[in-house]
């Protein structure tokens, strides 16, 4: 509890972990509490592990998203959540007390090693972990988004990781860290819609917790990505129409995740990724990584109401055009001053003018993506970009060129960009 004392200053009154942990369970009342959530509550294993098994049950239940019939392709890496989630699907689906909609389970593994950090008994080790699951499981390189994406059963994945060179390179090739991590997660995320296409899965499950929830809502921010919050954050990203991206252990905290494994003896495994060859030093999703980690240590109440005010947010579809090739997100054509697109306008407009800088009000508007001019392009700084979003744009421009991005993103970006032109040329004729 938050006091002010007679000095002014504010102080924090010390949790009394020991007593906390000499209690009982705040939930049975009889059992000696084995674990306490946010300073405070405190609970026993068998209290905890149905607690949180709840959270996930309910996070889907209340959302009505779940119909008969469903395939779902499950996002696993190996990592604390993925191990959770394929967890409490299968716990879910032996609870015969239960009422279950029948739903038909992927397991997809995207193996991002890089060329000369996999070992050969990576794949081994994965395959280990969750054999004893029944599902389907399927095995999909990244540098598979340089040809045509096709899992292939992961009792048939190469030992060694000799195939994501193409995606190394052109990481490789990024100025920044935070664009390069930014870049990477498009892309996963293009990979997995494409493979769930592949094998006909109408959604897909990604292992996110509510703390990646909180860091994302930052670095999102950040990044210049705040009208996507809403799909990025939120339990449901319907960006695409036709797969639906689902977060289920969105309202569980990786304390809770960590719990749950180490309760039921389930034991996470870290690879090494793509992203480890390419420069080192902070980035923005580090670093916000950092912040959250630490705030959630010495406030965890903090975290959540990040979360919750993040996910309250709604995606503005009305002021929006086109679709970015990379994100997928739509295009937001709000001019609202306070943006940050319209923030790196200013400075642009501000650098672009020189000693002419503090008179502002006669200065030229620069166009960014699309001309404004009834008749020819109206300024020399007026170019034309691809169909990128503000975010997007910026990673682009950490690369000399997007030569080296996956063809299907670029494809995508191409598509977007004629679409967008042509729409353009029309729109006078519209009534
Ligand atoms: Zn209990
Ligand atoms: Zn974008």
């Amino acid at each position: 509890m938050c006091s002010i004392g007679d000095d002014g200053t504010e102080h924090m009154e010390p949790v009394a972990f020991t007593e906390l942990y000499q209690s009982v369970c705040r939930k049975c009342s009889e059992v000696k509490a084995q674990v306490v959530l946010q300073s405070k509550f405190a609970y026993c294993r068998t209290c905890f592990l149905s607690m949180v098994s709840h959270k996930y049950r309910s996070t889907l239940g209340k959302s009505k998203v779940m119909k008969h019939g469903d395939k779902v392709l499950v996002a696993f890496s190996g990592n604390d959540s993925s191990v959770c989630l394929l967890d409490m699907i299968q716990s879910a689906k032996d609870d015969g007390k239960k009422k279950k909609i029948n739903t038909e389970m992927v397991i997809v593994f995207i193996d991002e090693r890089p060329v000369k950090g996999g070992d050969e008994q990576d794949i081994t080790s994965i395959s280990e972990s969750i054999k004893a699951y029944e599902f389907p499981k399927y095995y999909c390189p990244l540098d598979s988004m340089y040809e045509i994406p096709a899992p292939i059963p992961l009792d048939e994945a190469p030992g060694l990781a000799i195939s994501n060179e193409s995606i190394e390179e052109c990481l490789q090739n990024c100025k920044s860290r935070t664009s390069a991590i930014d870049l990477l997660k498009k892309v996963r995320h293009r990979l997995l819609y494409l493979l769930a296409k592949d094998l006909g899965c109408n959604k897909i499950f990604l292992p996110e917790t509510n703390d990646d929830s909180a860091v994302n809502i930052i670095s999102n921010i950040a990044l210049g990505r705040g009208d996507q919050l809403p799909l990025d954050v939120g339990f449901m990203d319907d960006r695409r129409g036709d797969i639906v991206f689902l977060r289920p252990l969105c309202e569980i905290s990786k304390k809770e995740v960590a719990f749950y494994n180490a309760f039921k003896k389930l034991d996470p495994i870290v690879l090494p990724s793509v992203i480890d060859k390419v420069r080192t030093g902070d980035s923005i999703q580090s670093l916000t990584e950092n912040f959250i980690t630490n705030i959630g240590v010495t406030f965890p109440s903090t975290v959540h109401t990040i979360v919750a005010t993040g996910t309250k947010l709604l995606v503005d579809r009305e002021n929006s055009h086109g679709v970015c090739g990379l994100c997928e997100a739509t295009i937001s054509t709000n001019d609202d001053p306070l943006s940050s697109a319209k923030a790196t306008e200013l400075s642009s407009r501000m650098s672009a003018l020189g000693d002419k800088s503090a008179d502002t009000s006669t200065s030229e508007t620069v166009n960014y993506g699309r001309c404004s001019s009834a008749n020819d392009c109206c300024s020399k700084r007026c170019k034309p970009t691809p169909s990128l979003c503000y975010s997007c744009l910026l990673i682009a421009k950490d690369f000399e060129s997007t030569e080296t991005w996956p063809p299907a993103v670029r494809r995508s970006i191409d598509e977007e960009s004629s679409l967008e032109a042509m729409r353009m040329k029309i729109e006078d004729y519209l009534l």
